[in-house]
């Protein structure tokens, strides 16, 4: 048991609006959106940041993220204009729930370089 704020929306603990789940991996609207649309793609298994999330065990765990981010980007139509992903990592990523996570982000024109 994990007090981990993602742990505890994968196991129903604390609420959020779920857009996916299945065996791997979960999607939830951000708490405090960005962007139109703001969803956090989650993985069941907690790994705290990409970077202990070996290779190449995981590889297929990753793959079937970005799967999922492509497949909710096309039902929230923002899959034309464009979009953004991103994995913040570790304290100058600016990485604030160690629980590994793809926000995706769109809606809105995204400015360069992010903040
Ligand atoms: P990061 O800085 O990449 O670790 O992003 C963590 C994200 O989780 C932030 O965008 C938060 O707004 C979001 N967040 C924190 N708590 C919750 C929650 N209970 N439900 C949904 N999103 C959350």
């Amino acid at each position: 048991m994990t007090d981990c704020i993602f742990c505890k929306i994968i196991r129903g603990e604390l609420g959020a609006e779920f857009v996916h789940q299945d065996e791997d991996i979960v999607a939830f609207r951000d708490i405090q959106p960005q962007a139109p649309t703001h969803v956090l793609v989650v993985s069941r298994k907690h790994i705290p940041t990409i970077m202990d999330c070996e290779l190449p065990e995981n590889m297929e765990l990753l793959n079937k993220m970005l799967a999922v981010c492509r497949m909710i980007a096309k039902r929230e139509m923002i899959h034309e204009k464009g979009f953004r992903l991103v994995i913040n990592t570790g304290v100058e990523g600016g990485q604030l729930v160690k629980h590994l996570h793809i926000h995706l982000l769109g809606g809105r024109e995204m400015g360069w370089p992010p903040g």
